[in-house]
């Protein structure tokens, strides 16, 4: 089976700087680190790391190229990247001594995609395989109708949270992950709790306190905890969360066991700085003493 994901790529630009600069001062930085980032990448090394076939679905523009080389250097299937005129996707980092930061997100060629380029790579899927999208992309909704179409599972994360684009994404969706704010921010938008949603299954991550799951079938709902580490750096954490729940779904484990293999996942995230250069593969995490 695969996974398909409309996602984005960022190229992350990270800042150290002495303070926050304030408006119209010149500020130099102490270092520079440039990463691979976005939460469409994040999950789709996520989930080849975790041994899926993760095919993405994307666009860089003319600078990113390093970017495709790298999701392949981690077992991510480029076929279906596209280089639009558009710069790559970017973020522009800057953190303060005490961590605080502050970012400038430039979405370019993440929000330039096609009908015909998502319709081209998905006549590749079979029936069963899974489509992921986040909130960082164009076409979400139109995407989902045609993954439905197709007998594909949808999954969707509904970051960054956008009540309007959960919603038009909704009525094809069968998998919702959300992390606590966003869950708490769906409620107030729709009026209806998780496993009133028509959603199969929705997963809240609750970062320290672990992860939780809504049977939309049933209304059961569990819990899986989290390991207990010294966080020092959360990016990524959830987005490698998804990417192993939906691996493991893929490979047919159940969903108690797919969320407890991600928790172990994000749980070694959280101990490092980074974004997709940092995600741990399956044997790291199988391997981790907590
Ligand atoms: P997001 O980064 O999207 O806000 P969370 O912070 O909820 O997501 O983190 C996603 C998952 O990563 C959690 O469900 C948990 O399994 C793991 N995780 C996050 N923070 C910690 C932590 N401090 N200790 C252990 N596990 C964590």
């Amino acid at each position: 089976m695969a996974i398909w994901n409309l996602g984005s790529i960022n190229i992350d630009m990270v800042y150290a700087l002495p303070h926050m600069p304030q408006p119209g001062e010149t500020l130099a930085a102490n270092s520079f680190d440039q990463g691979l980032g976005g939460k469409g990448a994040n999950m789709s090394v996520a989930a080849a790391r975790a041994g899926a076939h993760a095919c993405h679905i994307g666009a860089i523009g003319p600078e990113g190229k390093w970017c495709v080389d790298r999701l392949m250097e981690y077992g991510v299937d480029t076929r279906h990247i596209v280089q639009s005129d558009t710069a790559t996707g970017h973020a522009i980092i800057a953190v303060d001594p005490a961590g605080e930061n502050q970012i400038i997100l430039y979405p370019g060629a993440n929000r330039g995609l096609g009908a015909g380029q998502i319709g081209q790579a998905l006549s590749a899927a079979n029936a069963g395989d899974i489509l992921l999208m986040q909130n960082e992309t164009n076409m979400q909704a139109e995407a989902a109708e045609m993954g439905r179409k197709l007998g594909l599972r949808v999954a969707y994360a509904a970051a960054p949270f956008d009540a309007a684009a959960v919603q038009a994404v909704l009525p094809f969706m069968d998998l919702l992950f959300l992390n606590q704010v966003e869950a708490e921010q769906l409620q107030d938008a729709t009026g209806r709790p998780p496993q009133d949603l028509g959603v199969d299954d929705v997963i809240v991550t609750l970062g320290a306190e672990g992860a939780r799951h809504f049977d939309g079938r049933t209304g059961a709902v569990s819990d899986v905890a989290a390991q207990k580490v010294t966080a020092v750096d959360t990016t990524g954490a959830g987005d490698t969360f998804t990417g192993y729940v939906l691996a493991a779904l893929d490979r047919g484990l159940p969903m108690a066991q797919a969320m407890a293999q991600a928790s172990r996942a994000g749980a070694l995230m959280v101990t490092r700085h980074g974004a997709a250069d940092v995600i741990p593969d399956l044997k790291e995490v199988q391997d981790a003493k907590f």
